[in-house]
């Protein structure tokens, strides 16, 4: 392929002097690509034998065979949880793939914030007080799929890493600029400031042991940003140890539909 990419630098030399820099990426691009690839492939080819294993494991009655019981139990939890990452890899493929969102739409956020409340109260299973401010007259435009991802990590994470008896808040609001601002708060552990820069990276945890017990991938934030980054938003973190994290998805006016406003086709 005689294409090449290439990444271009003005860098200022003296008074009047400016230094044009051209680096030949297309390299780096390729590899990036090859990168993406391999880990779509793998977690593809990974789903067909986990589906296997996690449906025979479901048709074991551990009452057959009650010493075998706890290891079950055990094995359930753990294909359950590669599932779950191998589902997670590919939700990342896919939007690692795509520089913009190829469909649109009016997304509901009544319904959304039920949903969220939904899967908040499975998840905690009575151990929080959950609060969600569903009285909104606002509904974003964008992906629906790829925005109730984007929640519904938000609300997973915020009921794993809030002790028994803490609270978890989600709301959506208005801002000033005609724009509107997601908000998952908790009362949980919190982050401390030094991990906050690197907390959306694949992978990247705050304390291994407590987020491998908590059931998470290491994935959640990373498909918030791209989610967020497809809709032109941005994440604000704000967050104290000890006292809880508030995580602010902000969307701006080409996102954000008042109510009244999704009604009219015109609109859109
Ligand atoms: P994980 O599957 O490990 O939860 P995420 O990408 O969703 O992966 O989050 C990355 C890390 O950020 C977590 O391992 C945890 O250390 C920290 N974290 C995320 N959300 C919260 C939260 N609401 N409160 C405290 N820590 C959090």
């Amino acid at each position: 392929n005689p294409a090449i990419t290439l990444s271009l630098r003005l860098i200022p030399y003296s008074e009047n002097l400016w230094l044009l820099v051209a680096r030949d990426v297309s390299r780096l691009l390729q590899l990036e690509q090859m990168r993406r690839d391999f880990v779509a492939n793998v977690s593809h080819e990974l789903r067909t034998p986990l589906t296997v294993i996690h449906g025979y494991l479901d048709m074991l009655d551990p009452e057959e065979q009650p010493d075998w019981a706890p290891m079950l139990a055990e094995m359930q939890r753990q294909s359950q949880r590669m599932t779950q990452l191998v589902e997670d890899l590919l939700t990342l493929s896919r939007l690692e793939s795509q520089d913009r969102l190829q469909s649109e739409e009016v997304v509901s956020m009544a319904s959304m914030l039920n949903t969220l409340r939904r899967e908040a109260l499975a998840l905690s299973q009575g151990r929080h007080d959950i609060e969600v401010d569903d009285a909104v007259d606002l509904d974003l435009y964008g992906s629906g799929k790829e925005l109730h991802s984007a929640f519904s990590n938000l609300v997973s994470n915020a009921v794993r890493y809030t002790p028994a008896g803490g609270r978890i808040q989600i709301a959506l609001r208005a801002d000033d600029h005609g724009g509107a601002v997601l908000q998952v708060a908790d009362s949980g552990y919190g982050i401390p400031a030094n991990h906050l820069p690197r907390i959306t990276e694949r992978f990247y945890r705050v304390s291994t042991s407590r987020s491998r017990e908590s059931g998470g991938t290491g994935l959640g934030l990373a498909i918030v940003k791209h989610v967020l980054n497809l809709h032109e938003a941005t994440l604000e973190i704000a967050s104290e140890v000890g006292r809880g994290s508030v995580f602010s998805c902000r969307f701006g006016p080409s996102h954000v539909r008042r109510r009244d406003d999704a009604a009219d086709p015109a609109r859109d």
